[in-house]
C-alpha cells in the first residue's frame, strides 16, 4: 500500500507544485492588493482629517472677521440709537468712520442708512447723497423684520467700488421703536477668494464660505456673479455641527470626500471638499510603480515556477523510462540463459542471474560478493585478469575471451564471455557487464571438426591436407634453421591382390594395422606418419639425417615382418611394404622446394618396388644397412 501512496504522490507532484505555484503568486497579489487598499484608506483618511481641521480654522478665520466687523457695527448701532435725532450727530459719526477706516482691515466698508436706504454715513470717500440702498434684499428684510440680530446677506455688487462684497447688516431703531435704517459692514468677496486659494485642496478642490442656508458666499475660485449667492449648493445639515460628507457634482467623473463645519456665533458654515482623484493622485502613481514592480516579480516567479515544473515533469517522465528499462534488463537478464553478471570496480559480483544455477549450479545468491575470477580455470585467469585491467585503463571498452570454468560439481565446462565497461554519466568507469555463455559442446564439436579436417578416417594417422601443411612449415624450419628434413615414402606391396584375395574391408582391417605399426615406430613428437593416399604412406622426419631416416625405415620394414600379416599372393607370405627415402638440407639447396622432397622419396621407391618390393631405397645416398636384402641407391 505504502508504494502504491508514494507512487500516487510523486506523478501528482509536478501537480501539486504547479498548484503551490499559484497559491503563492494568488496569495502575494491578494496580499499586496489588500496593503494597496489599505494604504488607499489610509490616504482617504488622512486626506479628511486635514480637510477637517482646515475647515475648523477656517472657520475660527471667519468667525473672527466677522467679529471684527460685527463690533464694529454695534458701534454704529448704538451711536445712532443714541444720538437720534441730536444735532450734528450724523457727522460726528461720519467723522469717526472715517477715522476707523484706516483700521478696518479686512472689512471693506461700513455703512448706515436712513429708514429710506439713502446713506447717513461711511467709512467710504464717497458723495453719499449719490447713493441710496433701499433696493437691496437685506434693507427689505431689516424693515420688516424687527429682529435685531446679524443678518448676512446674499453677495452684491458694491455700489461705491463696484467689487463683489458680503454684506452683515443689522437693524437700528428709533427711540420709539420704529425702523431707524440698516448699519452694514462688507467684506470683499476677493478677500476671502485669495485667502483660500493659499491653501493646497488639489487641482479640483474647494473651499466654500457658504450661509446657513447653503448661499455661496465666497470660495477659493475666482468670483464668479453666476455662483456668488447663488442657488444652494448642497443640503448641508445643521445638526451636527460639523462632519464628512462624499458626494458627486454634477457633471464630475470622481467622487469628492469633503467636510463641513458650522460656526457657532454666526449662521455660516464652511466647506471644504476634494475630489478623490486629486486626493490619490501620489498614491496612485507610487501604486501603480509597486504593483508594476510586483507583477514583474511574480511574472519571474511563474517563469521560474513553470521551468521547474517542466523540469520535474521531465526528470519523472526519465525517471519512469529508466525504472521501464531496468525492469526489461531484469527480465531480460533473469530470463537469458546465458549468465548476466554484474562486477563491480573491486572485481566481486555485485548481481548475477538465476542461469548461474543452469550453467555453474550456483545460486545466485551464493556468488554475490564472491570474485568474478575465482571460479576460472588457473590457467586461463591471467588471460581474464589482463581483460579487465585494459578495461580499467580504458585501452578498450569491450573484450571477448573463452576459458574454461569450474562448476560445483567440480566438472569444467568452457564458456564464452563478453565483458563490458559501465560508466556513469560523466564517463568514469562503474563497473562491468559480462555476459557468459557455455559453450563447451561447441568447443568439443570444433575440436572434432578440427580433427576431422586433418586426420584420415581409416587410419586415424593425419591426412593428406596435414602432411602438405606440414611438410611445408618444417621445410620453411629447417630452412631457416639450417638443419635436414627426410622423408620416407611407404607403400604396401601387392595390396590390389590382397584387397581381391580378402575383400576390401579386410583390406581397411590391414591398412589400420599398418597405420598402428608406423605409428609406433614413428618415436620421436615431431615425426609426422600420414597416410599420403590409398595404400601409401609418408613419414615426415625433421632434423633427422640419412643414416636416422634409413635407420626408422628399416626398423619399420622389419616390423611389418614381425607383424606376420597374412597375405598369400605376396611372395614372403606376409604383408610388406617398399619404402623410398630421401633427405634434403633445405639450407643449402636454394633452389629445391618441398616437392623435390616428396619426388625424390618417390622416385626412391619405385626404385624400391622395382628392385623386388619389400626393401628400402634411399635416394642419392648407399647405407649399409644389416639386411637380407642388398640396399638400393637411386640418384637424388
Ligand atoms: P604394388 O606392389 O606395385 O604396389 O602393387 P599394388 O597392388 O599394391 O599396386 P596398386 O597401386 O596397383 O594397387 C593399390 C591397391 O590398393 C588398389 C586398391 O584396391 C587398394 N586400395 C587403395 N586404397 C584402399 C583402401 O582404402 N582400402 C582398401 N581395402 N584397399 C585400398
Ligand atoms: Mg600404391
Ligand atoms: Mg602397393
Amino acid at each position: 500500500m505504502d508504494v502504491i501512496a508514494t507512487t500516487v504522490d510523486r506523478t501528482r507532484l509536478p501537480v501539486w507544485a504547479a498548484a503551490g505555484l499559484a497559491l503563492v503568486c494568488g496569495a502575494i497579489l491578494a496580499f499586496s492588493g489588500w496593503t494597496e487598499w489599505a494604504s488607499r484608506s489610509s490616504e482617504m483618511r488622512n486626506a479628511e482629517i486635514d480637510l477637517g481641521n482646515l475647515a475648523r480654522s477656517l472657520t475660527q478665520h471667519v468667525e473672527d472677521t466677522f467679529e471684527l466687523a460685527d463690533s464694529l457695527m454695534r458701534g454704529v448701532v448704538t451711536a445712532l440709537e443714541t444720538d437720534d435725532g441730536k444735532p450734528g450727530a450724523i457727522a460726528r459719526l461720519q467723522t469717526i468712520l472715517k477715522s476707523r477706516k484706516a483700521s478696518l482691515g479686512r472689512i471693506r466698508g461700513v455703512f448706515a442708512y436712513d429708514e429710506n436706504g439713502d446713506w447717513l454715513a461711511t467709512t467710504e470717500d464717497v458723495t453719499l447723497t449719490n447713493y441710496n440702498n433701499s433696493d437691496r434684499d437685506y434693507f427689505a428684510h431689516h424693515r420688516i423684520s424687527a429682529d435685531r440680530s446679524l443678518l448676512i446677506g446674499r453677495p452684491v455688487q458694491s455700489k461705491s467700488g463696484g467689487q463683489w462684497v458680503i454684506t452683515l447688516s443689522r437693524r437700528w431703531n428709533h427711540a420709539d421703536g420704529r425702523f431707524g435704517g440698516v448699519v452694514l459692514a462688507t467684506v470683499d468677496v476677493a478677500y476671502f477668494a485669495q485667502f483660500y486659494r493659499q491653501f493646497d485642496v488639489g487641482q479640483h478642490g474647494s473651499i466654500s464660505l457658504l450661509s446657513r442656508d447653503g448661499v455661496v458666499l465666497a470660495d477659493n475660485s475666482e468670483p464668479d456673479p453666476k455662483k456668488l449667492g447663488g442657488p444652494i449648493v448642497e443640503a448641508i445639515p445643521y445638526h451636527p455641527a460639523s462632519g464628512a460628507l462624499s458626494f458627486r457634482r454634477f457633471g464630475e467623473k470622481s467622487e469628492r470626500i469633503g467636510f463641513y463645519q458650522h460656526a457657532q456665533r454666526y449662521p455660516f458654515l464652511i466647506l471644504v471638499t476634494r475630489t478623490e482623484a486629486d486626493v490619490l493622485t501620489a498614491w496612485k502613481r507610487d501604486a501603480i510603480v509597486r504593483i508594476s514592480v510586483l507583477m514583474c516579480l511574480v511574472a519571474l516567479v511563474i517563469a521560474i515556477g513553470i521551468f521547474l515544473v517542466k523540469q520535474l515533469l521531465q526528470r519523472q517522465q526519465l525517471a519512469a523510462a529508466l525504472a521501464a528499462k531496468e525492469e526489461n534488463f531484469r527480465l531480460l537478464a533473469e530470463g537469458s540463459s546465458d549468465i548476466v553478471t554484474r562486477i563491480e570496480l573491486d572485481e566481486c559480483i555485485g548481481y548475477v542471474s538465476p542461469s548461474t544455477m543452469r550453467v555453474l549450479g550456483w545460486h545466485p545468491s551464493q556468488l554475490l560478493g564472491k570474485r568474478a575470477l575465482s571460479g576460472v580455470n588457473p590457467q586461463d585467469r591471467p588471460q581474464l585478469q589482463e581483460m579487465l585491467d585494459q578495461i580499467k585503463k580504458g585501452m578498450v571498452d569491450e573484450a571477448r575471451a573463452t576459458y574454461r570454468m569450474r562448476r560445483r560439481d567440480k566438472s569444467e565446462i568452457w564458456v564464452e564471455a563478453t565483458i563490458r565497461a559501465t560508466r556513469q554519466p560523466d564517463g568514469t568507469l562503474d563497473g562491468f557487464v559480462a555476459v557468459t555463455r557455455d559453450v563447451t559442446q561447441q568447443k568439443t564439436l570444433q575440436g572434432r571438426l578440427e580433427t576431422l579436417a586433418i586426420e584420415d578416417g581409416l587410419t586415424g594417422l593425419a591426412n593428406r591436407r596435414r602432411f602438405d601443411e606440414r611438410l611445408l612449415e618444417e621445410w620453411g624450419r629447417a630452412y631457416r634453421e639450417k638443419t635436414s628434413l627426410a622423408l620416407l615414402m611407404i607403400d604396401i606391396d601387392h595390396f590390389k591382390a590382397f584387397n581381391d584375395t580378402y575383400g576390401h574391408p579386410a583390406g581397411d582391417e590391414c591398412l589400420h594395422t599398418v597405420a598402428g605399426i608406423l605409428a609406433d615406430e614413428a618415436l620421436r613428437s615431431s615425426d609426422l606418419v600420414a597416410r599420403y593416399g590409398g595404400e601409401e604412406f609418408a613419414i615426415l622426419l625433421p632434423n633427422t639425417d640419412a643414416t636416422g631416416c634409413a635407420r626408422l625405415g628399416e626398423r619399420i620394414r622389419r616390423a611389418l615382418h614381425g607383424a606376420r600379416i597374412v597375405h598369400d599372393h605376396n611372395p614372403p607370405g606376409f604383408v610388406t611394404a617398399s619404402i623410398g627415402a630421401a633427405v634434403c638440407r633445405p639450407g643449402f639447396e636454394r633452389s629445391a622446394g618441398p616437392a623435390s622432397l616428396i619426388e625424390a622419396a618417390d622416385r626412391a621407391l619405385y626404385a624400391a618396388k622395382d628392385g623386388g618390393r619389400d626393401r628400402m631405397v634411399m635416394a642419392g645416398e648407399v647405407i649399409d644397412l644389416p639386411s637380407s636384402k642388398a640396399p638400393a641407391t637411386v640418384p637424388a
